[in-house]
């Protein structure tokens, strides 16, 4: 699909300049390295673009320092000279025209201006260079579809070709044109990410395509897919996205019998507290959402998302966890019966069923697996067994688990503790 003709385009009249907010909003590193970019393309006669979420985002006062530069010309070139200078290290993808710069924990994108098409839906486009113009069209939504010019004379001047700035304002996600989620369904996903993140609504006419094409989640990849859903998964809460996903029938394109609702709310929120100050992994926040299905449906999600065999593996522990709850329920059971009962379950798996469990005694075992028993080893080890007169081969195994049964159940205290133990138990043997 090609742009509209300038004539049709929605243009904002007021010419805005965002040179100051680049370089208040903006580390004097990155803001610095951006004139540096565009005064070696001025060089070479190429001009050069700051566009899509950093632009959005410096409009709206929000931190942002991922920077994504568009180049007429040839990003990859360019990105390499400025590596050069900046001591940088490089990363190209020749065949996409496109280059990262990583230094000193910062990080810029070069992509060449391009345009996009599809050749049918789901597939991923078809890229060949174009302009600025082109580029943006390729975008997926108004308040991404912005640009700054970089050149010296237009320094800081905003490009709005599509009305983000006044959908900004309105607080809408609209998409630029009818086919955009047809083409790419992904776009679904990215937006209601942005309209929970924003507290944006979905503009009229955008929520009407989104409706019509959610079927068109049926041609997107496993992979991209998962993609997506990790991008969810690192909002600050990615529970807003998954039950507005939920009450438009997006999340049961993942799997049928996937909910999201109070319950999955409360423990996402458990979740994040939990695992601070670090947020929930991928396979902890998926593990909750897929508790609530069948071992069947935990297969059929892991494989319909390709998940990797310990992500998996979390997701199909925490249902088989689940079966297990039932004999965690009474306060009375000993740690070690506790410990034997978890110990072959992958942590996060263990993690999530504390979060998710009703019974509170349950939950107490688990949290208290986590906490204390997973760590509870013997003082003795084989070869103490052994000088002792154990014989070498399978008793050794046996009574090393013993002896962590005794120090889990507070039977032994100490070495001498444990070394009287199993002399008690070679003279039972004998
Ligand atoms: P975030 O704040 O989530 O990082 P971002 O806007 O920087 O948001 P990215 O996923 O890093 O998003 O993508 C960078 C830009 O590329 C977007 O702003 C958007 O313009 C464009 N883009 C990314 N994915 C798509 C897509 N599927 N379709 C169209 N444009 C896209």
């Amino acid at each position: 699909m090609k742009p509209p003709p300038t004539c049709a385009i929605m243009r904002d009249m007021i010419a805005t300049n965002l040179a100051s907010k680049l370089k208040e909003g903006l580390p004097a590193e990155l803001a610095g390295f951006m004139k540096t970019a565009a005064e070696l393309a001025a060089e070479r006669g190429l001009s050069l673009y700051l566009v899509g979420g950093v632009v959005r985002d410096l409009l709206l006062g929000k931190p942002n320092f991922d920077l994504d530069l568009v180049v007429e010309g040839d990003a990859v070139a360019l990105a390499r000279e400025l590596a050069g200078i900046k001591a940088a290290k490089i990363t190209t993808h020749p065949r996409f025209k496109t280059a990262k710069l990583t230094w000193a924990g910062l990080s810029v994108d070069f992509t060449t201006a391009r345009s996009e098409s599809y050749e049918h839906p789901g597939a991923l486009p078809t890229v060949t260079p174009g302009s600025l113009e082109s580029d943006l069209f390729r975008r997926d939504f108004t308040i991404n579809a912005m640009a700054v010019s970089l050149d010296a004379g237009r320094y800081g001047e905003l490009i709005d070709h599509y009305g983000g700035q006044t959908d900004l304002a309105q607080r809408l996600i609209r998409v630029l044109h009818e086919r955009s989620f047809t083409d790419d369904a992904t776009r679904i996903w990215r937006a209601l990410r942005y309209e929970q993140r924003l507290d944006f609504q979905l503009e009229e006419a955008t929520l009407n395509w989104l409706k019509r094409d959610i079927v068109q989640l049926n041609t997107i990849s496993g992979d991209r897919l998962r993609y997506e859903l990790e991008c969810v998964f690192r909002e600050a809460r990615p529970e807003k996205v998954l039950c507005r996903a939920d009450e438009l029938g997006v999340l049961q394109k993942l799997h049928p019998a996937l909910r999201a609702d109070a319950w999955l709310e409360d423990r996402f929120r458990l979740a994040r507290k939990l695992t601070l100050p670090q947020p929930p992994s991928f396979a902890l926040y998926l593990a909750l959402l897929a508790y609530r299905l069948n071992g069947d449906e935990c297969a059929e999600l892991s494989t319909s998302l390709k998940l990797s065999k310990p992500v998996a593996r979390v997701v199909h522990d925490a249902a088989s966890l689940k079966a297990k709850i039932k004999a965690l329920a009474y306060p009375e059971i000993k740690p070690s019966y506790v410990y034997r009962l978890l110990c072959g379950f992958s942590q996060s798996a263990v993690v999530a069923v504390s979060i998710a469990a009703a019974s509170p005694v349950a939950r107490q075992h688990l949290e208290s697996y986590l906490h204390k028993l997973r760590y509870v080893k013997p003082a003795l080890g084989g070869s103490d067994l052994i000088a002792m007169g154990v014989a070498p081969g399978p008793r050794v195994k046996e009574l090393l688990e013993r002896l962590r049964d005794a120090r889990l159940n507070g039977e032994a205290l100490s070495r001498q503790d444990e070394a009287a133990l199993v002399k008690e138990w070679l003279t039972e043997a004998t």
